[in-house]
């Protein structure tokens, strides 16, 4: 147990009692909410949102990816470079009548040393925030966004073959990862990435996923579960039993998860009851 003393505006000081033996996954920041506060275990900061550093990001470019998901291209004017890690995320502060009136977004590309980054959104019917971005927002648009977040990370050396399992846009954070590692020559041995859907329409960066595909050290196993055409010569069904397939005889993997809690907490679970160890299984929850 630790005791963190902080100091947050002026001298009100706020002690924080922690439990790190509850944590999951000790990569992860704890997030508390209540609070509204981070704990970053790794640097023992703890930052809220007025200490955040922001900017104006203006839109320099949307894709409309699949009927339901847009790629935002962003761009920092007033940044040379907006350095990010690979699997790290921004907050945007969006006008919108919510209490919370931020959501974040990981960052979808491998940093490349520009004042550009790519964010991979869903739109939720019923959410305020994406509502906003896919009705609102064009091309030439301002943002208020964050200094880039959270510690849902790779290291510089991975000697185990890597698996990256995500849903729909939860393949953001792994995208930005794998791209890394492949462009920085980070040494690594095979890179797995399962990626479930429900229709052929719903795939994305498709061309890219097939040109990765023709290398030695990537295999892309996309699954979709609802698709009845024929065209799709592909694995149907629930991305779950892949892995557990794959990887039956337990060889050691570095799991990275990353989508909606059903799915996380599900592939978790799996994983663990197979004989996988807490630790290597590493994830990053949108819900
Ligand atoms: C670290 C992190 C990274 C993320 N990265 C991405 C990403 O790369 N891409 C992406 O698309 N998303 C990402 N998300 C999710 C994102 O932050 C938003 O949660 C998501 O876009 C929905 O926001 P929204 O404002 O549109 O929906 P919200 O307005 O927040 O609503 C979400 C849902 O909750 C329901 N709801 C809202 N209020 C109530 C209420 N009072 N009672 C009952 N139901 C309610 C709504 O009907 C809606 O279906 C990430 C989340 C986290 C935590």
């Amino acid at each position: 147990m630790f005791r963190y003393i902080f100091n947050f505006t002026g001298n009100k000081q706020v002690s924080v009692l922690l439990f790190l033996g509850t944590t999951t996954n000790k990569n992860m920041p704890l997030q508390i909410t209540s609070l509204d506060y981070f704990f970053n275990d790794n640097t023992k900061t703890i930052k809220n949102m007025a200490n955040l550093e922001w900017y104006e990001g203006k839109v320099v470019d949307i894709i409309k990816e699949t009927p339901f998901i847009r790629r935002f291209f962003i761009q920092v004017p007033s940044l040379k470079s907006y350095d990010f890690k690979a699997g790290q995320h921004v907050k945007i502060e969006f006008p919108i009548p919510s209490r919370k009136n931020y959501r974040q977004y990981s960052f979808a590309n491998s940093p490349d040393g520009s004042n550009i980054f790519e964010l991979l959104i869903v739109l939720d019917p019923n959410g305020l925030a994406t509502n906003y971005l896919f009705n609102e927002v064009s091309i030439g648009s301002t943002l208020k966004i964050s200094e880039p977040r959270g510690n849902f990370l790779v290291p510089e050396y991975v000697d185990t073959d890597l698996c990256f399992i995500s849903t729909g846009v939860g393949l953001a954070p792994l995208r930005s990862i794998y791209l890394d590692i492949l462009n920085r020559n980070i040494p690594h041995k095979h890179i797995y990435v399962i990626f479930g859907t429900r229709y052929m329409r719903d795939l994305i960066y498709v061309e890219e996923m097939e040109e990765l595909s023709k290398r030695d050290d990537f295999t892309f196993i996309p699954v979709l579960s609802r698709e009845t055409s024929d065209q799709w010569d592909g694995r149907r069904g629930y991305l779950h039993d892949v892995y557990k397939e794959l990887f039956k005889e337990l060889p050691p993997v570095e799991y990275y998860i990353c989508g909606w809690r059903d799915m996380v907490t599900e592939a978790r679970n799996n994983l663990m009851n197979m004989g996988y160890k807490r630790k290597q299984i590493h994830f990053e929850r949108y819900d």
